[in-house]
């Protein structure tokens, strides 16, 4: 194919496959096997020692998981991806393999609700500290580093807040340190590019809007190659030190023959090695249909997002709305720079009417479905304050920008008229009496 860059429509049908040299099918196969026949104990030995990259286990790696892999790497413009279980294996990985017990991370207080949970709580119990700070300032991320602060991690465009990080300001901190910016582009696929703002590892759920079908659970970690982890070799030793796990190997220098992938190496054959949450290859399959019409869908979702944040502005039983486009100061700054091309699909607004009317909304919804996910290709929809917050104190849900009334939608891509028809009766619900 031709040298010059392939744009996103094409990568997404094209990368990391060219019909199958023995059978000629043009769509990837789902290889569901565990194991891989080696052509001889050279092989094997070469395979092993990694000399040479190959299947070994489909536990560390999987041709059909592989195309997704590649794919997903070249859509990001990363040098390599390792796919996974699910967009929390990604995350948990995408940090355990920089940190031990007794190490720190810096993160934005703006996350998913699971991801809280993990920081907070079972890395913290593994040891592992998550400092949180307000990301309105970039220099907060500064503020909260140490010698043992070995990664900092944000969300592109966290909802329910929906403020979009500065991604190239936090960026430029941490490479003073030696510390990468680790961001998880969930909600803004294909409209922000973390890479190029300086971020060095993308992670996603897959589960969103790659796949978009709403089949599949899982995960994947984007290494940018951008990041020198040799720079400071005593701010990321897991990198940096022999591994015994490994023949020690010091996987900075290990990795150099395959190219600038240490990071994400390390986390295949290391991380996947040893725990195992591996994503099957008929969800690799599954993640790869989704995939191919990620960059038609993704226009789609903003313009019919935008749609609806105009029109749940313009109704009186509305009180705010939430959406980046609707934002000032800053927030509206941040969110034009690192999102020109669309602001994406989440919207939320507080409605007038509280707790209560939260819930006449949400069952009056005829077409929108009443889940905990986002990114269908359907239109989703939630209301914090009634299940995904409502283990929380009044005090945490107002930090973490849930209302009593606030309601939370993923809108999809059925056409606008049918979509702010179902809004406009389940608002006239949401009133009651
Ligand atoms: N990150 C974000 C921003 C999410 O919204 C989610 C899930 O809702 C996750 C990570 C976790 O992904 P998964 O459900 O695939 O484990």
């Amino acid at each position: 194919m031709t040298s010059r860059p392939l744009h996103p429509e094409t990568l997404a049908l094209h990368a990391g496959w060219r019909a199958d040299p023995s059978t000629g099918s043009v769509v990837p196969p789902i290889h569901q096997t565990t194991s891989y026949q080696f052509q001889d104990t050279d092989h094997a030995s070469r395979l092993f020692g990694l000399q040479e990259l190959g299947n070994i286990y489909t536990r560390i790696g999987n041709p059909t998981t592989g195309v997704l892999e590649a794919r997903l790497a070249a859509l990001e413009g990363g040098v390599g991806a390792l796919a996974v279980a699910s967009g929390q294996a990604a995350s948990a990985y995408a940090l355990q393999n920089l940190c031990r017990s007794g190490d720190n991370v810096v993160s934005s207080t703006d996350l998913y609700g699971g991801t809280w949970n993990l920081f907070a709580n079972t890395l913290k119990d593994l040891g592992i500290e998550v400092r949180f700070v307000d990301p309105t300032d970039p220099e907060a991320f500064r503020k909260a580093t140490d010698e043992k602060t070995r990664a900092y991690y944000a969300e592109t465009l966290p909802n329910p807040k929906l403020r979009v990080f500065p991604i190239a300001e936090v960026a430029a901190i941490g490479r003073e340190y030696g510390v990468p910016l680790i961001v998880d582009n969930t909600a803004a696929p294909l409209l922000v590019r973390p890479f190029e703002h300086g971020a060095a590892v993308v992670v996603y759920s897959a589960t969103k809007y790659i796949g978009g079908h709403g089949t599949s659970i899982g995960g994947v970690i984007i290494d940018g190659g951008n990041f020198d982890w040799e720079a400071k070799p005593e701010r990321q030793p897991l990198l940096n030190t022999p591994d015994r796990s490994y023949h020690g190997a010091v996987w900075a220098q290990a990795a150099k023959p395959l190219g600038p992938i240490a990071y994400i190496l390390r986390a295949r054959v290391i991380l996947l090695r040893d725990l195992g949450a591996a994503l099957s290859p008929f969800n690799a399959f599954q993640l790869l249909q989704g995939l191919e019409t990620l960059p038609l869908r993704m226009p789609r979702h903003c313009q019919n997002a935008q749609a609806v944040a105009d029109f749940l502005a313009s109704r009186p039983e509305v009180a705010s709305v939430i959406y980046p486009s609707h934002m000032t100061g800053v927030a509206r700054e941040r969110a034009d720079r690192y999102m020109p091309g669309g602001k994406g699909g989440l919207v939320g607004f507080e409605l007038k009417s509280g707790r209560d009317g939260g819930r006449r909304f949400i069952d009056a919804l005829q077409l929108f479905y009443h889940v905990a996910n986002i990114g269908d290709a359907r239109s989703l929809a939630i209301h914090p304050a009634s299940t995904t917050h409502s283990q929380l104190t009044p005090e945490d849900q107002a930090a973490s920008g849930v209302s009593p009334g606030y309601v939370r939608l993923s809108i999809g891509l059925e056409h606008i008229d049918d979509i702010l028809a179902d809004l406009s009766q389940a608002l006239g619900a949401a009133q009651g009496g």
